[in-house]
Formats: structure tokens, sequence, C-alpha cells
């Protein structure tokens, strides 16, 4: 892992915030190689997740009012268990303690902790004894506006404005289930004490899709694809399965298709984006794991030198949110699904005898026969007028039986969230690609992103760093950027060091501009993974590295290799 943060930090991928004040846990800063490939990252889940779906992008504030958080439950239950020390004053996440010190997880209660720290005698790193635990809520908090201002939170995941703007966004479907909404950006966690470097951030990029969808309808169409990929499993009682998504549905390991669907597109989407096949795996979370509103949820799991980390959440988390909404703001959230034929339904109403109800209530008796009509049907029916509660004697009404024509019905749709940490999936890519091997009796170290993920997909050095050999590379140089290929010129040192250079960013291609360039129009090609070398006329080498780099295809397709 070292050896990689070193690479990474030394050539630009990413580094620590706020370093020259001595930097704090939880925050980095992207490079420019960093940021570019995160990027491709963000792009590629964008064509996955949303422009192959029947999906749309929204972007929402990472501002959210109180009101938000309250109803979404985050405001008591998006907390961790903190123990602090009484000497040091040291504070650590108490699960990642007891798992650190003691080697085994524990339930994440308030009590559950207690009981481990009087059991065990665990004490803190220097020796002193914990503080009661107490749980820690991980929204950072603001204030919106002057004076007292507003209780504000900085979101803790994108998913809560989506659901808020759901009215707007079910009109803009016309209604019609099922849709997905995307949101790529910022969340916040202040995370208690986050030890994990690059992995556990307290300002961190999300891209999520909710896909709502008919509460007896959790299937997509798309999954006959996918019924018979075979995926690793590991289930919430920890039995691992290699299995086919279609069998581990039938047999109730998976709740429905539908989470089955996103973990066979998540696959395919971490693999596409670099991830080692041999080194993922889909873990279910046990009963006492589930987040407070999920009622069925897995982790996509990449094997790091971190050990096995969660880069993905696919979540069922039915209706629980826009529920919850509904709930709390008054809003109707619910759909209307017609019908393929209106059909019709026998049901018992109340009819009001207005004769006996005029002498009975008097001015009122109006407002009584209205109340009634809204009432189930039952023997005994107390109405509220004026605040009061009135019985309403049996005699002023009559329970009829009619029928009715119903032309639909409304249902608060369910949804399935996959959720992905980008910063983790890119770190995850970073560790798969890197290698070393021996080239020219040299150890070399490689970095074999995919190249459609290479923050510099192509580097153009001329041989000397004197006309006309410049001139001609960045001319070169400009053509490449033109279609839209990222592209970098570099003249700085020895052309085999400047290889080195561009293996170590995982650049898949370099092109020289040497002597025979002048006579002939041609230059060398250099592939990084094999780094055998072809010439290639100037005029073709747009369309073939076009054609390259969105395919795996080999460099000697296209012309004879003169140097291997
Ligand atoms: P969750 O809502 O907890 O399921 O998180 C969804 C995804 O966000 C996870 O799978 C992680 O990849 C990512 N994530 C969550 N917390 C953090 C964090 N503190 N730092 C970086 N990524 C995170």
């Amino acid at each position: 892992m070292s050896e990689i943060m070193e690479m990474l930090i030394r050539r630009g991928f990413l580094w620590q915030s706020f370093e020259i004040y001595g930097g704090i846990a939880g925050f980095i800063d992207y490079g420019p190689l960093g940021n570019g490939l995160r990027r491709r990252l963000e792009n590629l889940w964008r064509e996955f997740f949303v422009v192959n779906e029947r999906a749309v992008e929204i972007d929402c504030p990472t501002i959210g009012i109180e009101e938000v958080y309250v109803a979404s439950g985050h405001a008591t239950s998006f907390t961790d268990v903190a123990i602090e020390c009484s000497e040091c004053g040291k504070v650590y996440r108490a699960d990642h303690y007891v798992k650190e010190k003691l080697g085994f997880e524990i339930d994440e209660s308030v009590e559950a902790v207690r009981e481990i720290l009087k059991e065990f005698d665990l004490r803190c790193e220097c020796g002193g004894k914990f503080k009661d635990p107490e749980p820690f809520n991980l929204m950072f908090e603001t204030k919106i506006g002057p004076g007292r201002g507003k209780k504000g939170y900085l979101r803790p995941e994108t998913a809560q404005g989506i659901f808020i703007a759901f009215r707007r966004l079910s009109d803009y479907f016309r209604d019609k289930l099922p849709f997905g909404v995307a949101q790529v950006g910022r969340s916040y966690r202040n995370e208690i004490s986050p030890r994990q470097g690059v992995i556990r951030l307290r300002e961190f990029n999300q891209a999520e899709l909710e896909y709502f969808v008919h509460p007896e309808k959790k299937t997509h169409p798309g999954f006959e694809n996918y019924r018979e990929k075979v995926v690793k499993l590991v289930d919430k009682r920890d039995v691992e399965h290699e299995i086919e998504l279609g069998k581990a549905v039938k047999k109730g390991i998976i709740l429905n298709e539908l989470i089955a669907y996103f973990i066979a597109k998540t696959e395919e989407f971490l693999i596409k984006a670099g991830i080692d096949r041999s080194k993922l795996r889909f873990r279910q979370h046990k009963d006492d794991e589930r987040a407070h509103y999920a009622c069925d949820c897995w982790d996509a799991e990449v094997l790091t030198s971190y050990g096995w980390i969660e880069v993905v959440g696919i979540a069922d988390r039915g209706c629980y949110d826009l529920s919850r909404h509904m709930e709390y703001s008054g809003e109707d959230m619910t759909v209307f699904i017609p019908y393929k034929e209106p059909v019709k339904v026998k049901k018992k109403v109340v009819i009001p005898d207005m004769k006996k109800l005029g002498p009975l209530f008097k001015k009122k008796a109006k407002k009584v026969a209205e109340e009634l009509k809204k009432m189930v049907p039952s023997e005994k029916i107390v109405v509220v007028l004026d605040g009061e509660e009135v019985e309403v004697p049996r005699e002023c009404y009559r329970i009829e039986e009619v029928e009715e024509i119903v032309h639909g019905e409304k249902v608060v749709p369910h949804v399935i969230e996959p959720s992905f940490g980008l910063d983790r999936i890119t770190y995850a890519i970073l560790e798969h690609s890197f290698d070393t091997d021996v080239v020219d009796g040299e150890e070399r170290k490689v970095l074999r992103l995919k190249r459609w993920m290479a923050p510099v997909q192509v580097a153009v050095l001329p041989l000397l760093s004197r006309e006309p050999f410049t001139s001609k590379a960045l001319e070169i140089t400009n053509e490449l950027k033109k279609v839209g290929i990222f592209t970098e010129y570099d003249d700085s040192g020895s052309i085999g060091r400047r290889y080195r250079r561009y293996d170590e960013i995982g650049t898949p291609f370099c092109i020289t501009v040497d002597h025979q360039t002048f006579e002939d129009e041609t230059v060398t090609l250099r592939d990084r993974d094999t780094t055998s070398q072809i010439r290639i006329a100037i005029k073709s080498l747009s369309d073939v590295l076009v054609n390259l780099l969105n395919s795996e295809r080999d460099i000697r397709e296209f012309g004879e290799v003169f140097r291997e």
C-alpha cells in the first residue's frame, strides 16, 4: 500500500488536503491525474446507470434543511457509537476499536459496547479508561442565514434530494413506473476517527440511482440477459455461493429480480472500470446490520490492501422514504396506476337520513351528513364537530351496498437504490491496476488502467527537445486533442525516462516523433502493456487511436512490430 500511495502522491493523483497546515484525517485533494480518473469513472457510471436505463440525472443542494433529515430518520438514527478516553480525550469508533483490539464484530448499540468494555476491561491505547459510550450523529450540522438562522445539515447521501422532488419527477415521467433518478455529487459524514486513509472520508463523492417501481413489480426487462450470469455472493449467514442470479432469486438468497439485476449491472460496470473480477464479491447485510430504511441490502466489496472494502451498496428501501416524506410534509407522494380496463367493485357506504338528523342536530345537520358520507360503515360512528367528538345515533343513517366503477389505484412506489462510492472505486482501480515487471533488464512500475479510463490516454514525445521535432509533436498533440483524446505533450528527459513516467501513470500509448518522421510522415506508436512498437502514418493516427482506446485490440493489428 505504501508503495502505491507514494506513487499516487508523487505523480499527482491525490494527496492529503490542507497539507501545509498539517492536514486532517478524512479529506483528500484530487490532483490532475486522480481528478481525471474519477471523472472518467463518473462518466462511465452515467453511461451504465442513466443513459442506458429509463433514468434521468438531477442536481440538488448539498445542504439540507432539518425537516428533511427528521423525516428521513437520519437526525435520530444515523449514528455510530463513540468511546472517549477519560485520560487523553481520544475518541474512537467503538465497533472499529473492538474489531482492531479484540478481533471480533459487535452489535452497534450503546448497550453492547458498554458490556464489551466492562467484560474485557478494554482500555485506550494510552492505558486510560473509557467514559460511558455514546451515540454520535455522523451528520455535519450547519446554520442557514444570520442570527439564530435555520438549522441545516450537509447531506450524508445524495438520495434525499431525489425523494423530496418526487412529485415533480413523477410528473416528468408522466406518472409511469418504473423510472430512475440519479444524482452524482458530494456527500458528507463526520466519521468518528477515519484512520483508513483514502477509504473513509468525511467528504466524498457518491453516484446514486433511485429506481422507483410498482411495489409488486420488482423486476427489470433487462434481467433476462443476466439470469444465467454467475456471481460470487456471501449471504447474510456468511455462506458463500458461486451461483447464477436467476437461481439465487429462486432460492430466496436475493429478495427480488430487481436487486439481482443491479448486482449484475454493478459487476459489469466495476469490471469495465478496471476492478479485478477475482477480487470482487457481493455480501448481503446481516439482519442487525441493515440501515434503518432497508429491507434487503447487498454490498459490492473489493479486496484491497485495506482488506475487503464496501464500494457499492444496493438496497431495497421499500416505500420507507416516500412514506416518511409524505407523512412529514403532507405532500401526496403516490402514483396513480390506471387499470387496463375499469373494474366494477361492490362497496358499502353510509347514507345519512336528513329527516332524523335535522331535528337532532339542527344547524349542524348538513355538516354531520357530510362527515357521515366519508366514514367507514359501522354500527357505531363518531364524527368530529367543532373539535368535539359526537356519536351519531344508528337510526340517523343507513348502510347500503353500492356498485362503483374504479379506474385504477394509488400506490406509494418502492425504490431500489444502487449507491456507489466513487472515491473508493477510484482507489481500488488504482490498486488493482498497479503492477511491476521487468523491461530491458530493469524493474518497471506500470499502471494497467483500462484504456478508456486513463487520465492521459496518449503522450506525444519528440525524440529530441528541439526543432523540428518539437513543432511536429505539438502539431500531432493538437490534432489528437481535437478528436477528443486526452493527450499530453512532453519533451523533458530521455525518451526511456519519459516512457517510464507514462507507464507509471497508466498512459496506454506513447507516440514518438523521430528522424524518420521527416522522411516518410510516420511516427512510432508504443503500447504500455507489451512495450511493443509499430510505425504508423501520421494521417491515420487519430482513427487508429480512437479505435484502440475504445477496445482492447492489439496494436499489432494496425502495423508491423519493429521493436518488442
Ligand atoms: P452507504 O450509503 O453507507 O451505503 O454508502 C454508499 C457508498 O458510499 C458506499 O458503498 C461507499 O462506497 C461510499 N461511502 C460511504 N461512506 C464513505 C466514506 N466515509 N468515505 C468514502 N466513501 C464512503
